[in-house]
């Protein structure tokens, strides 16, 4: 039986991770749950799972947990040492990072530290500090599984093959749901157009990247750092039925792709039952019925986040992180309503143009360089304030 910790237990891939535990009760233990503030839907985990620690952001969210649920017998904190805690429970052999954005770094950084396997969501974690976690990982021999769908599709196309023989990675991108709105209307973009994707139902801050298409430049420098191959051999490409889930292609020509159901309880479980693979409660994909896949170039003069990704890539260091940093805040001043859509991606590569570039093999470096890229963002924002 596998013991799991699950951090951001309260977000979409907490729930899925949620609903692939409960498909299999004879495999899986809850031993620690970590989320922020949402603490009903906590509650109602803590109630069915039984976990012996978990944490919440902050004092308050903690006292109103105790209100909705017996916490007597659980080990419950609040704030980032106590996320660290449950991310490294002496009893969890293996750790889903599932927390949003820069906070889920240092859990997750932890759990490795200890030694633990983890199934990754939260590829903010990678872009900012993956040169530290992959050695991390290396040096203790423990797993690093993706649970992003384009790069658990990757893993599967990779497994037994050599990477020296791997000319490309191809990222499928949705396209997002602007992929054929005319440029010109994109300055009267709302949050909610920006919130409804056409393929996949996710969390608030993903779903704008994917509309901006800065989720897939994130994921270039997520594969970079999972699989070790350079950036200017990790490509995208738009495939809006989201079917095929990312593809290889070989220097012999051959090209392998994965395809599967658009659902991210089939990565969460992969990653959770890998080297060994379960027969899933879902329903295959109908290959009976009609089916289309299409696939076209990305258009990057409308959706310059690729290119920025190549570009913190090539940079290197703490390029990555002051790009993430800077996406993060540029996300939310647009979610809060103070930027427009059109200026997410401009202040990112604002931010990535002004980064003095140091290197991210410190975990303190890497940290400083997100703080100053978080205040350049905010700077960047209020002046384009609507
Ligand atoms: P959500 O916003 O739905 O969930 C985020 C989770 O993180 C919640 O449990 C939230 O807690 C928790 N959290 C946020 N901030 C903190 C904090 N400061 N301290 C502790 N916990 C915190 O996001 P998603 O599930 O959509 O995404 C999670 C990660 O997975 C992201 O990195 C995303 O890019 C990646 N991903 C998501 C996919 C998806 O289909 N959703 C697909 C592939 C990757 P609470 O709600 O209680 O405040």
């Amino acid at each position: 039986m596998k013991a799991i910790s699950i951090i951001g237990s309260t977000g979409s891939i907490g729930e899925s991770t949620s609903a692939v535990i409960d498909a299999f009760p004879d495999r899986f233990r809850v031993v620690g749950l970590a989320a922020g503030s949402n603490v009903e839907k906590l509650a109602a985990q803590i109630a069915k799972f039984r976990p012996r620690i978990v944490s919440v952001g902050t004092e308050e969210a903690l006292s109103a947990l105790g209100g909705l649920v017996d916490l007597s017998g659980v080990d419950a904190g609040f704030g980032e040492e106590a996320m660290v805690r449950v991310a490294t429970a002496r009893d969890a052999s293996l750790v889903v990072g599932a927390a949003v954005g820069a906070a889920g770094l240092a859990p997750t950084l932890a759990a490795i530290q200890a030694g633990k396997d983890v199934a990754l969501a939260n590829k903010e974690t990678l872009v900012m500090a993956g040169e530290i976690m992959t050695r991390e990982q290396r040096e203790r021999g423990t797993k690093l599984l993706p649970i992003d769908s384009e790069h658990c599709a990757l893993h599967q196309c990779l497994v037994s093959r050599d990477l020296a023989s791997v000319s490309k990675l191809w990222l499928t991108a949705s396209g997002g749901p602007f992929r054929q709105r005319d440029a010109s209307t994109f300055g009267a973009i709302t949050i909610e157009e920006a919130l409804n994707h056409p393929t996949w139902r996710m969390g608030r801050k993903i779903t704008i990247d994917s509309a901006t298409l800065m989720n897939k430049a994130l994921e270039i420098i997520e594969a970079h750092w999972l699989f070790g191959v350079p950036g200017n051999r990790i490509d995208v490409v738009v495939h809006p039925q989201s079917i095929v889930h990312s593809m290889v292609e070989f220097v012999d020509g051959t090209l392998l792709a994965q395809l599967g159901r658009t659902d991210m309880r089939m990565p969460i479980q992969y990653a959770l039952s890998y080297p060994e693979v379960w027969a899933t409660p879902l329903q295959p994909m109908d290959l009976a019925a009609a089916l289309s896949l299409t696939f076209e170039p990305p258009d990057h003069g409308r959706f310059k986040s690729l290119g920025l990704a190549h570009q913190a890539l090539e940079r290197g260091g703490t390029t990555p992180a002051a790009m993430n940093a800077a996406n993060e805040v540029a996300v939310q001043a647009f979610l809060d309503g103070e930027i427009p859509f059109t200026t997410i991606t401009q202040v990112v590569g604002d931010v990535v143009q002004g980064h003095s570039r140091g290197e991210a093999t410190a975990i303190g470096d890497v940290l400083a360089a997100d703080r100053a890229a978080r205040e350049q963002a905010r700077n960047a924002c209020a002046a384009l304030r609507i």
